[in-house]
């Protein structure tokens, strides 16, 4: 579950053509990263993926299932910002449950979802706590929680750690390494970091201004990169 297709899929904002025709594929349960400078069209590959944007032309699917122009909530991704995007009026459990509750499922399959991802996240003495009183490392943890609950195929990270300090960035690296092995969900994962991309990732891929360098694990990157672009991103001597 969770495979990712993606096939000759272009986006363009009024005439400017920003991503350029990326086909793709992620394996099922693959961490999958992708790298590349800002501009580069990350985001805009992510929230294609999630729904966020239209797809100008090309095809997005999903486990065998074409999901180009279905609605976002019916895609089974879920997908964490850079910005926590938490509601500060409700809980850490309410935060968590959410889109479990408007998607209508029983109380009883919320609480078991929510605890679960309490336990897996270490957030089990903050459940009751509103995200003013947390730390950024705890709201970030809110925020996997929140999409972890949902139980997609497909997780969708753009730079989850960035607005961390540096060591939180890697604990909750280490964290999100855990939680790929323990729910061997297909992850996406957009960072500018070297460390985390060859770290996490089973898959590298290289962006450069809407088309894709070169795909390849991180050794295959770092003992041939195609050019010096992609050796300057994963740090190959040159
Ligand atoms: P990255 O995440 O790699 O930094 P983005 O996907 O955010 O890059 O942006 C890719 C390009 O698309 C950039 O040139 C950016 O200015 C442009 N872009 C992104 N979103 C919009 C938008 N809503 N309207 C117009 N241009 C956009
Ligand atoms: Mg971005």
């Amino acid at each position: 579950m969770g495979a990712l297709t993606l096939s000759k899929v272009t986006k363009s904002f009024g005439k400017t053509e920003v991503i350029k025709g990326v086909d793709l594929h992620v394996g099922e349960g693959e961490f999958c990263v992708f790298v590349g400078p800002s501009g580069c069209g990350k985001s805009t590959l992510l929230r294609m993926i999630a729904g966020l944007e239209d797809v100008t032309s090309g095809t997005v699917t999903l486990d065998s299932r074409e999901i180009t122009d279905e609605a976002p909530a019916k895609r089974e991704i879920a997908m964490v910002f850079q910005t926590y995007a938490l509601y500060p009026h409700l809980t850490v459990r309410d935060n968590m449950s959410l889109a479990l509750k408007q998607a209508g499922e029983p109380k009883a399959k919320i609480d078991q979802a929510t605890a679960r991802a309490a336990a897996m996240l270490a957030l089990e003495p903050y459940l009751d706590r509103r995200p003013a009183e947390l730390s950024g490392g705890q709201r970030q943890r809110v925020a996997i929680g929140r999409a972890i609950v949902r139980t997609p195929k497909l997780f969708l990270f753009d730079e989850p750690l960035s607005n961390l300090d540096a060591a939180l960035r890697v604990q909750t690296r280490i964290e999100i390494a855990r939680l790929h092995r323990e729910l061997g969900a297909t992850m996406v994962y957009v960072t500018h970091d070297q460390v985390e991309a060859m770290t996490l990732a089973d898959k590298i891929v290289v962006l450069r201004a809407g088309i894709v360098e070169q795909v390849g694990s991180p050794m295959e990157l770092y003992n041939n990169p195609a050019n010096t672009f992609v050796a300057g991103f994963i740090g190959s001597p040159q």
